[in-house]
């Protein structure tokens, strides 16, 4: 059956452990415009077909992986495909699984928003954490924050019972397809201390963590 809409989708990993409660599978998301000063993950930012994928089939996917708690939804954004996000997380939940979002948004912004794929989206997810990436307030110390300025919304208590943050891991290697995967909250001397162990020698090309945060190595990705 056709699907109803596609999400474009610009990396995944699974099994991660520092992008959100428990272990998780992680959709990075491809199309932000946003464009906040400093994002770390520029390359998520055109809304142009990465991978297209059936936000059903790909929830089933990520569902089959029993270890994982649910899936993190970062990008990108995932509220400039809130349609397609609702569909994908509305299949991960009817697998008893859960649902964290990094978004840029205000979450002011989205509880009064209008719009029903977003109100229908904020009703599948357990965890968001919400607001724009600001250099100035930009933070090592807040997990799952990469400025100040950003919110954590715990939505249902289903991901409440991993606190307190002090026992969850910071950054870890992971691997998507043939690239190595520096994904999480690190701070600038992790970041050193991994390039050194790694070798790697040529400029960091992308990197995601939290809303747009973190360090990638060999052009991986890392939180939002
Ligand atoms: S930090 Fe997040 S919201 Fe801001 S431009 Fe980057 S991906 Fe978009």
């Amino acid at each position: 059956m056709k699907a109803e809409v596609l999400l474009n989708v610009a990396n995944i990993c699974h099994l991660s452990k520092v992008n959100g409660p428990g272990i998780r599978s992680v959709v990075w998301v491809q199309g932000c415009r946003r464009n906040c000063p400093g994002c770390i993950n520029p390359q998520t930012h055109p809304h142009k077909a990465v991978k297209l994928l059936d936000p059903v089939e790909l929830g089933k996917q990520l569902c089959q992986i029993e270890q994982t708690n649910g899936i993190t939804l970062s990008g990108g954004e995932p509220f400039e495909q809130a349609k397609a996000c609702s569909i994908l997380a509305e299949t991960v939940k009817s697998h008893g699984k859960t649902v964290m979002v990094f978004t840029g948004f205000l979450f002011e912004h989205l509880i009064t928003c209008q719009n029903t794929d977003v109100q229908h989206f904020l009703g599948q997810i357990d965890l968001v954490v919400a607001g724009p990436y600001i250099q100035e307030l930009a933070c090592e110390s807040r997990l799952w924050q990469a400025s100040s300025n950003q919110t954590v919304h715990f939505l249902t208590p289903d991901l409440s019972r991993f606190l307190p943050w002090e026992d969850i891991e910071v950054f870890e290697i992971n691997s998507s397809g043939d690239k190595l995967m520096f994904t999480g909250f690190p701070d600038r001397q992790d970041i050193e201390w991994m390039k050194e162990i790694l070798g790697y020698t040529n400029s960091i090309e992308s990197a995601q963590n939290g809303d747009g945060h973190g360090e990638d190595l060999n052009g991986g990705m890392n939180g939002q």
